[in-house]
């Protein structure tokens, strides 16, 4: 792509801010997320705006100016599904050098292909029926953690609650012990009454020890 048309390249962007990650391999760690506008997905959760009429439209370069201007060494892509946009998440990787850390559902493995080798983490959900009431897409799933794989970090999460079955678990486990990686249990929020995650825990603990259990912290710290 030549300079002239890079820079035209344009993505929907809903916000940038600094903030500690929440979830994930990585809680804790001081951050910058940048939240891409729409998803390939509808999950009965999500809480996320990533509404295109709430977003501003960018350019590559005055979103690398923009993170100039941010502290954090890491700079979480975010969503929606930030993959829609990866011609403009590749061009970003070459204008702007930072660690990036990509939040994806992992369903877009075509898309992936194109920007892996500029992402240092993937963190990807496996989007469970079961909580989402989207259909499972596990072969999908799988495709995608193959390239993933490629990144420095990858690890799995997996949102679940009460309705979660044995089938889901399995094909879960398959997919972390084919890629030998961490999956990270996070319950949803609120908790159901009576629900107790930890028994989901041990389903997968004693089929895969690489498993742990974090909820959203962000939601005990009052964080964004
Ligand atoms: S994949 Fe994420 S952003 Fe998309 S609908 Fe599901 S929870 Fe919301």
């Amino acid at each position: 792509m030549s300079e002239k048309n890079s820079l035209n390249n344009k993505a929907h962007i809903v916000e940038i801010f600094n903030s500690i990650q929440g979830e994930g391999l990585f809680v804790g760690e001081m951050q910058t997320f940048v939240r891409f506008s729409g998803c390939n997905l509808n999950c009965a959760y999500c809480d996320t705006n990533h509404n295109k009429e709430t977003s501003k439209e960018m350019t590559v370069k005055e979103l690398a100016n923009k993170l100039k201007e941010k502290t954090a060494k890491i700079v979480s892509l975010t969503g929606g599904e930030p993959l829609l946009n990866y011609q403009f998440i590749k061009e970003l990787c070459t204008k702007y050098k930072a660690n990036y850390y990509l939040e994806t559902n992992g369903t877009l493995s075509e898309k992936l292909q194109n920007v892996i080798e500029s992402i240092d983490t993937v963190a990807m959900d496996i989007k469970l029926e079961s909580a989402t009431g989207e259909k499972n897409r596990f072969e999908e799933n799988q495709k995608f953690a193959q390239i993933a794989n490629k990144a420095k970090t990858f690890f799995i999460k997996i949102v679940f609650d009460k309705n979660i079955t044995e089938d889901e678990i399995e094909n879960c486990i398959k997919i972390a012990k084919n890629n030998k990686t961490q999956i990270i249990l996070q319950p949803k929020m609120p908790l159901e009454q009576g629900f107790e995650p930890d028994v989901v825990f041990n389903k997968f603990y004693e089929k895969y020890e690489f498993v742990r259990l974090i909820p959203q912290t962000h939601k005990f710290l009052n964080i964004r």
